[in-house]
């Protein structure tokens, strides 16, 4: 009964995604999804991201938590259009899901946005889950996190077409195995691309610029 109810949902979940696929189509608007667990550092590698890419990329953000603005606040002050969405409204849900993305993007200037980034709630689980109609999908990773989280979150990364292991300026304070960690998610994932960078310092950034650039540019 249960199993069936759960079915329903990402059902009508994966219909509205299909709406919205159809909708970014016709408004040329690429849709990158960016999941992570809380504390990554998803909120400022969007920050450094939209510096680097604006104006060139004209860009909007919706940005999904359970309760404040504080990520849309601080997402503002690049000049990006940002939508909050917080879930506490709709039960406190842990995923952005489709109907949310759809109410939400029309709150954007789309015929004026290039790429639409999504940043979900923190969450390795049920984000994985919910297709929202994106083009695609990217995984933060820090190096503050265990390096078993690809096996035990395989799903998130296996749903990934991009991963980012951050804060790798903190290596020299940790025990951190780097290594262990790229090949755990490779492994769940042969052939993702996995950049290591620190979002603070920005070493590391370009190669995921020139990753987030080209595909925007093989859509619009
Ligand atoms: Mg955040
Ligand atoms: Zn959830």
């Amino acid at each position: 009964m249960e199993i069936d109810v759960q079915k329903n949902v990402l059902e009508a979940n994966d219909n509205m995604a299909d709406a919205n696929r159809k909708y970014f189509k016709e408004k040329n608007v690429f849709v990158l999804n960016m999941m992570s667990s809380p504390g990554s550092g998803k909120t400022e590698t969007l920050c450094r991201t939209l510096v680097r890419i604006m104006p060139e990329i004209k860009t909007g953000i919706i940005v999904g938590d359970i309760c404040t603005r504080n990520d849309a606040d601080r997402l503002e002050v690049t000049g990006a259009s940002v939508v909050q969405i917080n879930t506490d409204k709709f039960g406190g849900d842990c995923h952005l899901a489709a109907h949310l993305i759809n109410k939400s993007a029309k709150q954007l200037d789309l015929d004026n946005i290039d790429l639409l980034i999504v940043e979900n709630i923190g969450n390795l689980v049920c984000p994985a889950e919910f297709d929202i109609g994106e083009d695609k999908r990217a995984v933060v990773l820090s190096v503050t996190e265990g390096e078993d989280k690809p096996l035990k979150y395989p799903l998130m990364f296996q749903v990934a077409d991009a991963a980012i292991l951050n804060k790798t300026d903190l290596l020299p304070y940790l025990d951190y195995n780097v290594k262990e960690a790229v090949n755990n998610i490779k492994n769940v994932h042969p052939g993702i691309p996995v950049f290591e960078l620190s979002a603070k310092t920005e070493d590391g950034l370009d190669p995921w610029i020139k990753w987030i650039k080209t595909q925007v540019k093989s859509k619009i």
